[in-house]
């Protein structure tokens, strides 16, 4: 029975696994087809490719690009890009660039809230120097005693609102459409029920999506509850989305769901691999 697991990081963005060891884990799982989608970041690609072919299983080549839409933050995942596509490079190099001004200005906000050193810690875990987030800072906090796990640093320190947090200005969604496309990929909206977006946002949301040339939409996520697989296969039939299905795996201990834990994708939904 064929597994796809289109959504994971490594740590060229802010996994815990390298790319070989991901690629190594999602095989053990029995995953038959794993795209990396790390934030922002195309470096980690070539090694999981590599890794992937040794261990006998499909490889899709994706990025996950943040996206400011309004006033919201949208994660915009690219599958099957090329990431030696120029658009795609520069577009991504500049979404990073905006990235260590960011986590300047996170380390000053916590300092703000009693918390220093937060930049040299957050840096201390990021391997990827250009791709500070978040996730670095959660880390450096829990070890520092101020949170237990990663879902609790989140909602008192860095999620929006909270006194960590920043405002920041991602990429548009035309041009992370814009770039995924003009590399050959496919354009899939990330997690859709993690945005913070009443009905009618939602479908405002989808229709832009689509209107700018998106293409599928995560169905299944590691993210959310059946209930909400339901309602995204609806949304995506009704708005004649193709359906994904990715853990937004990011390693041990840190995630709902492991590598390939995923159930099937709602009855009547057009999986996005049917066009692979
Ligand atoms: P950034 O792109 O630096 O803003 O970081 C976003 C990342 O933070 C996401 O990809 C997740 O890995 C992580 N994240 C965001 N919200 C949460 C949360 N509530 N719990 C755990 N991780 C989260
Ligand atoms: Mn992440
Ligand atoms: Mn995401
Ligand atoms: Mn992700």
């Amino acid at each position: 029975m064929p597994v796809f697991d289109l959504h994971s990081h490594s740590t060229h963005s802010d996994g815990l696994l390298t790319p070989p060891q991901l690629v190594a884990r999602a095989a053990r799982r029995g995953v038959t087809t794993l795209a990396l989608t790390d934030h922002d970041d195309t470096g980690g690609l070539a090694a999981a490719r590599e890794a992937a072919r040794e261990a006998g299983i499909a490889f899709v080549s994706g990025v996950e690009i943040s996206v400011t839409w309004h006033d919201q933050t949208l994660h915009i995942v690219g599958l099957r890009v090329d990431p030696e596509n120029e658009q795609l490079a520069a577009g991504l190099a500049q979404v990073r660039s905006g990235r260590g001004d960011r986590a300047v200005r996170i380390a000053a906000a916590l300092e703000q809230a009693g918390i220093g050193g937060s930049l040299e810690g957050a840096r201390a875990h990021a391997a990827n120097p250009q791709l500070v987030g978040r996730t670095h800072f959660a880390r450096f906090l829990i070890e520092r005693g101020h949170a237990r796990d990663t879902h609790g640093v989140f909602k008192k320190y860095l999620a929006t609102g909270k006194p960590g947090y920043v405002p920041h200005q991602w990429a548009s969604l035309e041009q992370a459409i814009g770039w995924i496309r003009a590399s050959g990929g496919i354009p899939v909206l990330a997690h859709p029920g993690r945005y913070k977006l009443d009905n009618a946002q939602r479908e405002i949301m989808l229709e832009n999506f689509r209107d700018l040339g998106g293409i599928g939409v995560e169905v299944v996520t590691g993210s959310q509850t059946r209930e909400q697989f339901a309602l995204w296969g609806r949304y995506a039939r009704r708005f004649g989305f193709l359906a994904s299905a990715g853990s937004d795996y990011h390693g041990p201990g840190e995630s709902y769901r492991d590598l390939g834990a995923l159930p099937e994708l709602p009855h009547g939904c057009t999986p996005v691999w049917s066009v692979f």
